[in-house]
């Protein structure tokens, strides 16, 4: 019997707290710099992604379409066959060979996640949304600074490209990913670093819970407003998009159209980006330990219009949740989180979700009724307070308390139908 969020029902769901602590301290970070290449250096960059496109598509065809029983395609046989391909392709030749085996890395592994159920199928590339090359070998490229603002970055068959330097990597580069979005391009460097273990932190611990009208709220009170920038921006993407689906398939018009439309998403993530970092650094600097509610934010967002078995009810209040639960960035807001916390010998605590939202942090009775709006009243004992503060104190008791009185209403609450809002 699987219980909601997808938690087998009374094996783990109250008794697991999954806690995360990072002891090494060997940190993998990666720095992104802005490229600015010469007009004919980003020509030649548009033909390089163009194919390692071409070559993850070529990959993927081949395990789709061409597979036989006794012929098999992997990594290996794959590489060779670009290397074969190389000595008969000249724009192929011109291109450096590594962003191409890495492309059937990639293929490589969205079908290892294919196969383990963490992800759909592998889809073919499409120009402008995949338009990226790894370079694994840190031999083959190097970085220097030129001025104050000024750097450049070697790449191999291309030479120095120069780049907007604002700060020096830290530690040693492991490989470099040149990529272009909203037709801007960059590249980024991920580096590895090793940083002394930092003393356990004894500053306050606090719970928090996450939503959509309030972004965070702290157990001490504290409300995080959210930004929603998917949601303000919404309306002048939908506006692009129209003008995009009235253009001439293949005009030139239409490309300027596209660009114009991956601009305005580059600068919502930009926006979400720069949110959860001032957010989390803000929690990270001021606390030693943070709880927060095992979210699946997979589960939760699960296709609002459902399958053809199963349709979906509500379809329209669901996509729209779905839209403002992917736009908070809880997943991102963890994991940013997480790292910061670890820095500073913090540590993040993660708990079941299941009724914190129900349950009254001062009796400890759990109803669904007691939930109205923001605010929550318990029905037994009068207790007052913001909803999502009531929830983030139940979440932060939950990292060290077995949690019996949830338990015990366990029915009621799932007759009550309150927990399945967006099942
Ligand atoms: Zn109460």
């Amino acid at each position: 019997m699987i219980g909601f969020f997808g938690f087998p029902r009374g094996i783990c769901l109250y008794t697991v707290a999954v806690i995360v602590y990072t002891v090494s301290m060997l940190l993998r970070r990666a720095h992104v710099y802005r490229l600015c290449p010469t007009p004919d250096q980003a020509a030649t960059l548009g033909c390089w992604v163009g194919a390692v496109r071409f070559t993850f598509n070529l990959a993927l065809e081949q395990r789709r379409d061409w597979y036989r029983p006794g012929r098999r395609f992997n990594f290996a046989s794959q590489c060779r066959e670009v290397t074969a391909l190389r000595a008969e392709v000249d724009w192929l030749r011109d291109v450096p060979v590594h962003p191409l085996q890495q492309a059937i890395k990639d293929l490589d592994r969205a079908y290892q996640n294919w196969w383990a159920g963490r992800a759909s199928a592998p889809t073919l590339r499409k120009r402008g949304m995949n338009d990226a090359m790894r370079f694994p070998d840190p031999a083959t490229f190097s970085f220097r600074r030129l001025s104050r603002r000024l750097g450049e970055v070697k790449l191999p068959k291309l030479g120095w490209v120069r780049l907007r330097w604002d700060r020096a990597i830290p530690g040693t580069v492991k490989n470099i990913t040149v990529a272009r979005r909203g037709g801007i391009w960059t590249v980024a460097a991920q580096y590895e670093v090793e940083i002394a273990d930092p003393a356990p932190s004894t500053l306050p611990v606090v719970g928090i819970d996450r939503g959509v009208t309030v972004f965070a709220a702290l157990s001490d009170g504290a409300l995080i407003a959210p930004l929603s920038a998917g949601k303000k921006a919404l309306a002048s993407l939908r506006r692009a998009q129209r003008r995009l689906a009235r253009k001439k398939r293949g005009s030139s018009n239409r490309r300027k159209q596209v660009r114009r439309v991956a601009r305005l998403h580059a600068k919502v993530s930009a926006a979400r980006r720069d949110f959860l970092h001032k957010a989390s650094i803000a929690i990270a600097k001021n606390h030693g330990a943070v709880v927060l509610e095992k979210l699946q934010v997979r589960n939760m967002v699960r296709s609002a219009a459902g399958t053809v078995e199963k349709p979906g009810r509500n379809v329209r209040q669901k996509s729209g949740l779905n839209r403002s639960i992917l736009d908070q960035g809880w997943g991102a807001f963890r994991t940013i989180l997480s790292y910061k916390l670890a820095q500073r010998g913090g540590r993040l605590i993660e708990v079941p979700a299941a009724y914190t939202s129900q349950t009254c942090a001062e009796c400890g009775v759990v109803d669904a009724g007691s939930r109205s709006g923001v605010r929550f009243y318990c029905t037994s004992c009068g207790h007052s307070a913001h909803a999502d503060t009531n929830a983030a104190i139940n979440i932060l008791r939950r990292a060290d308390s077995a949690l019996l009185p949830v338990e015990a209403s366990h029915e009621r609450a799932v007759e009550a139908g309150t927990i399945r809002m967006v099942a």
